[in-house]
């Protein structure tokens, strides 16, 4: 039987195998390692890509929002017990930095329409401790909203953008096009192997237009070292290799033509799928679809079907960061929408590796489930 994998990573980086060991020679010849010019020059180009001021490089995603909020943290921005309001339906990893740097991570509703943060209700989790609203473009979609951004301004908070898997979105502002990870205060960046722009093992980056910022991220990620052996701040280590900087800038070059593979996969869904018991998610326009997430109710059932038929999928996330043993002690507001969502959701393949041809016979594959079939 045809089998339709959820993802395979080698297919993913199959066509760029020659580009890949080519900067991979490169590096190993330069006898540069660390602290090179592959780093500066991914950095540059980011910067360039997204339209903001500064990019640092760094180890991972969650290093990334990690160094964010120690960065606010030691500007005396924020202070240790300041709120921090996040999707209640995200990957772990937006909720772990915010605890991570002593701030009080709030969990909030998301729309069932959009899986984004529901920014009507973002008023009622925003109390004098708040200061900033971690805006997670969940599944490479947009969250963001004029009303939301002037809320925010209105009331000094930052945004932080968690753009893991967003990077190549975009938001249309009265016919300006703004790219996720320019819209806020500060962005996120991730490049593990899965996300739209993957690595060959672990990256992330910070994008910010603060300079102040931007230095101060910049400092804790190399030991709180500003100048070599004077160490103001005490920092972690959370570079980039210049290997993966290489390989991260092959990749950065072919990013607008990995995303419209994937815009053209998801619209073969948007098309094609049509099943009452199968939920689709909301195509916005500037989605960079890192995953294709539709909500079913018998959701085993589904999934079962469906691998019975070859098609692999997963889900993004089955239990939300509140309900982890981790966070048994956090305070938060009931959540009944996010926590049926983690009951229904399944990630359909959409990797660009995918034929297109393949995504009309998944899409038929899914017309044809029944309840009791
Ligand atoms: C992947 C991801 C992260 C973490 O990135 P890593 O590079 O795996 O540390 C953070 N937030 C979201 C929403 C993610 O999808």
């Amino acid at each position: 039987m045809k089998q339709y994998p959820f993802i395979s990573l080698k297919k993913v980086n199959e066509p760029y195998e020659q580009e890949l060991v080519a900067v991979a020679e490169r590096v190993i010849r330069s006898g540069r390692y660390l602290h090179g010019e592959e780093v500066a020059g991914f950095e540059r180009e980011l910067s360039a890509y997204c339209g903001v001021g500064n990019v640092v490089s760094c180890s991972n995603g969650l290093d990334a929002l990690r160094l964010i909020f120690k960065a606010y943290v030691s500007l005396g921005v924020m202070r240790e017990g300041d709120e921090v309001v996040v999707p209640a339906n995200t990957f772990i990893a937006s909720v772990l930095a915010i605890s991570d740097a002593g701030l009080v991570p709030v969990p909030a509703e998301p729309s069932a329409a959009t899986h984004n943060l529901d920014l009507d209700l973002l008023e009622r989790y925003i109390t004098p401790r708040t200061r900033a609203v971690l805006a997670v473009h969940l599944y490479g979609s947009p969250c963001w909203s004029a009303s939301f951004e002037e809320m925010a301004h209105r009331r000094g908070l930052k945004i932080v953008e968690d753009n893991a898997q967003a990077i190549g979105a975009y938001v249309d502002c009265g016919g300006a096009r703004r790219m996720t990870g320019a819209l806020g205060d500060a962005a996120a960046f991730s490049f593990y192997p899965t996300k739209n722009l993957g690595a060959l093992g672990d990256a992330g980056a910070v994008a910010t237009g603060d300079d102040a910022l931007a230095a101060r991220v910049r400092t804790l990620a190399n030991y709180g070292s500003d100048v070599r052996y004077h160490n103001p701040f005490c920092g972690y280590n959370c570079r980039m290799d210049e290997l993966q900087a290489a390989m991260l800038r092959v990749k950065l070059r072919h990013l607008d033509e990995i995303t419209a593979e994937r815009r053209s996969r998801a619209s073969v869904y948007e098309r094609a799928i049509c099943n009452s018991l199968v939920r689709k998610p909301l195509a916005l326009a500037g989605a960079v679809w890192h995953q294709y997430v539709v909500a079913v109710d018998n959701r085993q059932a589904f999934r079962d079907y469906l691998s019975a038929h070859g098609v692999g999928t997963d889900i993004h996330y089955p239990v939300p960061p509140h309900l982890q043993p981790c966070y048994a002690g956090l305070k938060h507001q009931p959540l009944p929408v996010a926590e049926k969502l983690a009951n229904s959701v399944v990630s359909l393949p959409i990797t660009e590796s995918t034929p297109l041809s393949d995504f009309e016979e998944i899409a038929e594959i899914i017309n044809s489930y029944k309840v009791d079939c």
